[in-house]
């Protein structure tokens, strides 16, 4: 007989990005499902991959990532926030933002740490607590406008807790967390001296808005010693296959993260890495690039909004990120999971419930999440799919 598999795996179910993308792709639906561009991304970008592999760039890189690479970090920090990271004490590059959160959780948790996670929360981050040992704690954004409730997060503390978790711009809703949500989050990471872990792939995808670092609003170098900050470079330049990460933080915890990732990739792809560096310095010298590309999205996103309220859907207004929030209870009775089974088989519209985004046990909104970062065509073919629910819908069940 085989040998038992680990404790840790019971609890792992299939990510639910890959489970609808399939789906949509045997039902030949719509995909608004899996957060990914369905569009190339640009020229300079594919030339500068194509030329690193030609030139002869294909060997090993440093485990800790080329310094090509962490410099361009460092300028576009410098550049964008008007942060200091030193390339050889603060910046590790990883394989994608997922591979950062691992390594980051490995590299801060002991067993039984507790680390509070803002809900709804991206659904590799209760893994990267668990099997680091840790303890997941949520925090559920309150109300139809998901927002903080700041006492609720320090009634949460206790004697293990170690971090404070949180994607922003974030994922699902869309939300871009206010200056006094921020203020919240840093006040009781500092007086319990807890890590403030801030997902930020989305950046520079902002509507109407800007994304304002943790260490930018809180100029204190207290405050940035306590922030460890993941991102990556695939929503930025539409590169989501190319899994290229970063983490920054204090020379400690880089140190650890360091000698972590060592273990788990040794070195990300050294090509990519050439090429993830020249993207970077190229929206470090032409920020402009990259804020028409987001009102570029932002366009498909009031596209969508439309549509989704012509059903009878209630949207959340996203100020960031890939995706539409929206509430159906108007128009449906059953839960997000059925909601989305009858999207994608009555409509032919692929969409993600929000259940993998809550931890069990939760009263949960009857929302689904729709992703917006598609060609004007898909977007097109979801919209007429969308707007048959008008004519055959059973609303209300
Ligand atoms: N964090 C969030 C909030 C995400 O939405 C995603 C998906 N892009 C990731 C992390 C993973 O990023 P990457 O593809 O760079 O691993
Ligand atoms: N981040 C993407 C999303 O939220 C999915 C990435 C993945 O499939 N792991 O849809």
């Amino acid at each position: 007989m085989a040998k038992v598999l680990s404790n840790k795996i019971a609890s792992i179910q299939p990510s639910i990005f890959s489970v609808i993308s399939a789906k949509a792709n045997e039902l030949g639906a719509v995909n608004l499902g899996q957060g990914f561009p369905d569009y190339d991304c640009d020229d300079f970008i594919k030339q500068a991959a194509i030329e690193a592999i030609t030139t002869g760039h294909n060997q090993y890189a440093p485990s800790q990532g080329t310094a090509f690479l962490r410099s361009a970090i460092a300028e576009h920090e410098q550049k964008f926030y008007g942060l200091f990271y030193k390339p050889n004490t603060n910046i590790t590059v990883t394989s994608g933002a997922t591979e950062a959160l691992w390594t980051t959780f490995q590299a801060i948790l002991n067993d039984g740490d507790e680390v509070i996670v803002i809900e709804p929360s991206y659904d590799s981050y209760s893994p990267c607590i668990t099997f680091a040992g840790g303890v997941y704690v949520p925090c559920k954004l309150v109300n139809d406008t998901y927002e903080l409730d700041g006492r609720l997060l320090q009634s949460l503390v206790t004697t293990k807790t170690k971090a404070i978790l949180f994607t922003n711009p974030h994922n699902p809703t869309g939300k871009v967390f206010s200056k006094e949500e921020l203020s919240w989050i840093v006040t009781t990471a500092r007086s319990h001296n807890l890590y403030i872990v801030c997902d930020e792939v989305y950046e520079h995808l902002t509507y109407d808005c800007n994304h304002t670092p943790i260490p930018m609003l809180f100029d204190e170098p207290e405050v940035k010693d306590l922030v460890i900050r993941i991102s990556s470079l695939g929503k930025t330049f539409s590169v989501t296959g190319w899994k290229i990460g970063w983490v920054l933080a204090n020379e400690t915890v880089t140190s650890a993260i360091r000698a972590v990732h060592q273990f788990i990739v040794f070195s990300v792809s050294t090509p990519m890495q050439i090429a993830a560096a020249k993207a970077l310095s190229f929206i470090t010298e032409n920020p402009m690039y990259i804020r028409e590309y987001a009102n570029t999205l932002m366009v498909k996103r009031d596209k969508l909004i439309t549509t989704i309220e012509s059903i009878g859907l209630i949207p959340y207004i996203p100020k960031g990120g890939y995706f539409v929030v929206a509430n159906f209870s108007k128009v449906f009775s059953g839960t997000s999971r059925e909601y989305c089974q009858f999207l994608l088989e009555e409509n032919m519209v692929a969409t993600i419930p929000l259940e993998p985004f809550y931890s069990k046990n939760v009263s949960l909104p009857n929302a689904v999440r729709f992703c917006f970062s598609k060609k004007d065509e898909t977007l097109q073919n979801a919209i007429t799919n969308l707007a048959q629910q008008n004519l055959t819908s059973k609303p209300i069940r």
